[in-house]
């Protein structure tokens, strides 16, 4: 396939159905369990097991406040349980924003006449990968527009470009893509790249609403496509792929139940659920005012809740949050849910070295306005002051460890032996290398409580050995 071509929107997957029964989720909602069915619930969740979407149509309904703190509870514990308390961070990278298609939300669609479009040229590109470096980033998400020029060859090339870039000792080592829905062939294309999640947001699981953000005529008006293109990913060999909703199109406990539908789904069909899911609510947008589109517009309190059941019905499925949330939000979502968030991200194309560390935003080169635009190291600072460990961590995917049999549950210890170790390693790497002082001292201080809480025995000297290795010599990246 040239990268002149879209792709045709034929083939679906094995799975290619259409499994959001609106009338069967809206019925679902109108139900109230009683509280004892409710409690139940909340005790399987408690035990780690995912819930269907039955179950979680009866924790969307329930609202007595007593209920509620359970849930909330509930999902603080499942988060310390499943992911202790490290939290992965990663920067979102802008390459290129033409696009064919004209979401009425998005500050790229193409009827807007005051959008700066620009695609990075391999030089910027390289540019761009630098400065994350020099700030200490080691995770990356790929974003592109719908558009011939962002082929699968292209996103390929532009994938092994930034693998290739090196700064000193230090590289991108993970780079994920959120792109347009691609046919079979193109996945391989993107996987044999190495890519790390596929992600896509349906936007909105709600039909006529779906069509209604999305104009007939463009090639995103094809719901079903869309909604199959996880599965096409899975099907390709990209079996990390991350779901959305754009919350606020429609009502978000009907996207919470189409969330855990789709999660469900895949799991039937593949034994593989979402690596991640991502729950982004409307921002304001060049020629976009949120009342215009945010029909449903979420409240904290919601996007909260939202979070927990999210929490409870998955446990088992990195939760995102990213900068549109403010820095205070953000701070309360990851006590009980939210598992990686972006920090330090630009996301007008060219932001990285073109903004410099300027704190603004010029809404008309980019998609959406953010609520979140502090530094990286200011984020790890905070994180670490509120009893975070930072993970850079890129280990599973690179050793093989992907889609759901290489989970905690599959294998006994595995934070402990895995995910602690290589959020200390990473995290003592950014000291080492691009810290403030200030968040060097509160950054130690973690390190070595953190540390002194394993277990004795060879694992424990084994972290000791790779610390002190990455704080005396210029060694880095060793995981395990
Ligand atoms: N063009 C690709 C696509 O549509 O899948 C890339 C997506 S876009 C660059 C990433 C996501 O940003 C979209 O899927 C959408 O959910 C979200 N987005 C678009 N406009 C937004 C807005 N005004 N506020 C918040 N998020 C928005
Ligand atoms: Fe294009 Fe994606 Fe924006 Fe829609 S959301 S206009 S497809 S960049």
């Amino acid at each position: 396939m040239s990268t002149l071509a879209l792709p045709e929107m034929t083939r679906l997957s094995e799975s290619g159905v259409d499994f959001v029964n609106e009338p069967y989720f809206e019925n679902l909602l109108k139900r109230k369990a009683d509280s004892g069915q409710i409690r139940e619930i909340i005790a399987k969740a408690k035990n780690k097991e995912a819930l269907d979407i039955e179950e979680t149509a009866s924790l969307l309904n329930a609202d007595e406040p007593e209920l509620i703190e359970q849930i909330f509870d509930t999902a603080r514990q499942l988060k310390k349980d499943v992911y202790g308390n490290r939290i992965v961070l990663f920067a979102p990278l802008y390459v290129g924003n033409y696009c064919v298609n004209d979401c009425r939300y998005c500050g790229f669609r193409r009827s807007n006449p005051d959008s700066v479009r620009r695609t990075l040229t391999s030089e910027e590109l390289h540019e761009q990968i630098e400065n994350l470096l020099k700030n200490g980033h080691k995770r990356l998400i790929a974003v592109f527009g719908e558009h011939r020029n962002y082929g699968p060859e292209y996103i390929a090339n532009c994938v092994n470009e930034i693998y290739s870039v090196q700064v000193g000792n230090n590289s991108i080592r993970r780079v994920n893509i959120n792109a347009a829905p691609l046919s079979h062939e193109g996945y391989r294309i993107v996987k044999a790249a190495g890519i790390g999640t596929y992600q896509v947001f349906q936007e909105t699981y709600h039909h006529s609403t779906y069509a209604r953000m999305h104009p007939k005529g463009t090639r995103k008006s094809n719901f079903m496509w869309r909604l199959d293109s996880p599965a096409r990913a899975i099907e390709s060999g990209c079996d990390d792929v991350g779901l959305g909703a754009l919350f606020g199109l429609a009502n978000w406990k009907f996207e919470v139940l189409s969330l855990v539908a789709h999660a469900v789904h895949l799991m039937k069909h593949y034994r593989v659920g979402p690596h991640t899911i991502s729950f982004p609510r409307i921002r304001p947008a060049s020629g976009v005012t949120i009342k215009e589109v945010a029909e449903h517009d979420v409240k904290d309190d919601d996007f909260l809740r939202l979070i927990a059941i999210l929490r409870l019905s998955v446990p088992y499925t990195g939760l995102i949050v990213t900068a549109r949330e403010p820095a205070a939000l953000r701070k309360t979502a990851l006590g009980f849910g939210v598992s990686q968030i972006d920090a330090g991200g630009r996301i007008e194309i060219g932001g990285y070295v073109e903004a410099g560390d300027a704190q603004t935003q010029a809404l008309e080169k980019e998609q959406f306005e953010l609520g979140d635009i502090r530094p990286l190291d200011e984020v790890v600072c905070q994180l670490l002051d509120d009893g975070y460990i930072p993970s850079f961590c890129t280990a599973c995917y690179r050793l093989g460890r992907t889609g759901e049999v290489f989970m905690e549950y599959a294998i006994p210890g595995f934070i402990q032996n895995m995910c602690t170790p290589n959020a200390l390693t990473t995290l003592q790497e950014y000291l080492s290398d691009f810290a403030s002082p200030k968040t060097k001292a509160v950054g130690e201080k973690m390190l070595k409580q953190e540390f002194d809480k394993i277990a004795d025995g060879k694992r424990k000297f084994e972290i000791l050995d790779r610390i002190e290795r990455i704080r005396n010599t210029d060694e880095r990246d060793l995981y395990f």
